[in-house]
């Protein structure tokens, strides 16, 4: 019998016990869907406040062990890395403190990881000490490091008389080290330090190497072709499931597509907009932020508010779009309903009950609200970029296989052009009910990515010829 591969799961966030965004979801489906696949994985993350499990039953789906890294000083808050007013200021110390106890934890728990798989800025100095204060360390001899990218805009930048809290050598905080413009960035280190990296779509990684999107990495990334990979993200297909989803009042699936009209008149009735099951009702759920194409609706969202539709909209972010939100709600009562916090029940009834799902980013690494809008037979109405242009095609460019609705060009005239193309095709009924049966059927489960993992940790631990080495 072959070994069982060995892989240590690292995210600052993971579903069902702690989430602000698509990283959470990933690292609560990827490593079920490689235990299903024979891998031994375990996962690390902070013991928030709010997870209450026991130490017997530290286990994600009572199948993958979680090692929950306690400091109640640094985790026990009621946010994860920032509160309205902006991100806590000792978040250098919170995640140096998680790195080196990752470390200690999977050596005291004596297991021994073929790779350490690290997700984002938070993870970013275990691939740094791995190869540096623990090069010589027998037990983790042949462990190796792939890092994630989920987002490349967020890197963990912090000032340089911070250094000496990060236990690492003065060397390091230089150019060709974690030094990034006077400041340390953590990233850096995890894109310098890693043996192999990825990011969450095919696409996302060629546009990192580029200086449009390469948030001033692409120099590191261009250096390393060698050992990039983009893979895209699944969804769990067993929490996104409008079949079997215990939180909206009408179950339904590809044959029953009439009574997703239900769960849009159950939200229609429970947010005070008017009642109507023809009425399109647009979604959009998610950070508001100019990443997100903010920007953009806050331009024509008078416009679109004045066509024939609702929009209803769940999101924390900027407040200048708060405000600005605020201000639509009280101009359109019965045609917009503004949720201004983060709420996963209402999210699954946004996805039931919406017939078009907005997403008109800047950029996006993967996106997982278009791929949870196909499972839910929402149409996507968004911009090409990144995973979102992996994952949907237009549905006028290509009227046999279109699953959506794209537009290229950053602007919110493009946007509003775009949201009045997929308005038209709504309006047929045929062409609308065969849109959302095939976007049902598209497959985005992790069955497919998790064996794409696999086989990266398999090349990565076999041929990878040349680990990085400690410099
Ligand atoms: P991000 O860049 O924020 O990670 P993704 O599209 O990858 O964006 O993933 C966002 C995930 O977070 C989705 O599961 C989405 O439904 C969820 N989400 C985002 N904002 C909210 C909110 N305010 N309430 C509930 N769920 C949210």
């Amino acid at each position: 019998m072959t070994k069982k591969l060995k892989i240590l799961f690292v995210s600052s966030e993971v579903v069902p016990y702690a989430k602000t965004g698509g990283l959470a979801d990933v690292a609560g489906a990827l490593p079920l869907a490689l235990n299903t696949l024979g891998v031994d994985v375990r996962i690390a993350l902070p013991k928030y406040r709010g997870i209450t499990v026991e130490a017997n039953e530290d286990s994600l789906g009572g199948k993958v062990p979680v090692y929950f890294i306690e400091n109640s000083n640094y985790y026990d808050r009621e946010y994860l890395y920032s509160t309205p007013e902006g991100d806590y200021l000792d978040n250098l110390e919170r995640f140096v403190f998680f790195s080196q106890e990752v470390l200690k934890r999977t050596k005291k728990e004596n297991f021994k990881p073929d790779i350490i798989h690290c997700n984002d800025w938070q993870t970013a100095l275990i691939p740094v000490y791995l190869k540096t204060i623990y090069s010589n360390d027998e037990f983790f001899k042949n462990t190796k490091i792939i890092f994630t990218i989920h987002n490349l805009a967020y890197q963990g930048l912090f000032e340089q008389k911070e250094w000496s809290k990060i236990g690492l050598p003065k060397e390091l905080c230089n150019i060709d080290g974690l030094e990034y413009y006077g400041k340390i960035n953590l990233m850096k280190g995890g894109l310098i330090f890693s043996d192999f990296i990825t990011t969450v779509s095919p696409n996302y990684i060629k546009e990192i190497q580029t200086e449009e999107y390469g948030f001033g990495m692409e120099g590191i990334l261009n250096s390393r072709t060698d050992v990039l990979k983009g893979i895209i993200n699944g969804i769990d297909y067993e929490i996104w499931n409008p079949d079997k989803d215990s939180k909206i009042p009408q179950n339904y699936n590809i044959k029953t597509l009439d009574k997703k009209t239900t769960n849009k008149q159950h939200l229609q009735t429970e947010t005070n907009m008017s009642i109507g099951r023809d009425i399109p009702l647009i979604g959009a759920i998610g950070r508001l932020t100019d990443q997100k194409g903010w920007d953009l609706i806050a331009e024509v969202i008078d416009e679109i508010c004045q066509k024939d539709l609702q929009m209803i909209i769940l999101g924390t972010g900027e407040k200048k779009y708060h405000k600005l939100m605020d201000k639509i709600a009280a101009k359109y009562p019965l045609k917009t309903s503004i949720n201004l916090k983060f709420d996963a029940t209402l999210a699954q009834k946004i996805y039931a009950a919406s017939d078009m799902f907005l997403m008109p980013s800047k950029f996006e690494p993967c996106g997982l609200g278009q791929l949870i809008s196909y499972r839910y037979g929402s149409v996507p109405v968004a911009r090409a970029t990144g995973g979102l242009k992996d994952t949907i095609t237009d549905l006028t460019e290509d009227p046999v296989h279109g699953t959506g609705f794209l537009f290229q060009e950053y602007t919110s005239q493009e946007l509003l052009k775009t949201i009045e193309r997929a308005l038209e095709s709504y309006k047929n009924r045929r062409i609308w009910r065969n849109l959302q049966k095939r976007i049902i059927k598209a497959n985005y489960s992790w069955q497919y990515s998790a064996k794409e993992y696999l086989k990266l940790y398999h090349n990565v631990t076999k041929t990878l010829q040349n680990p990085v080495n400690v410099r």
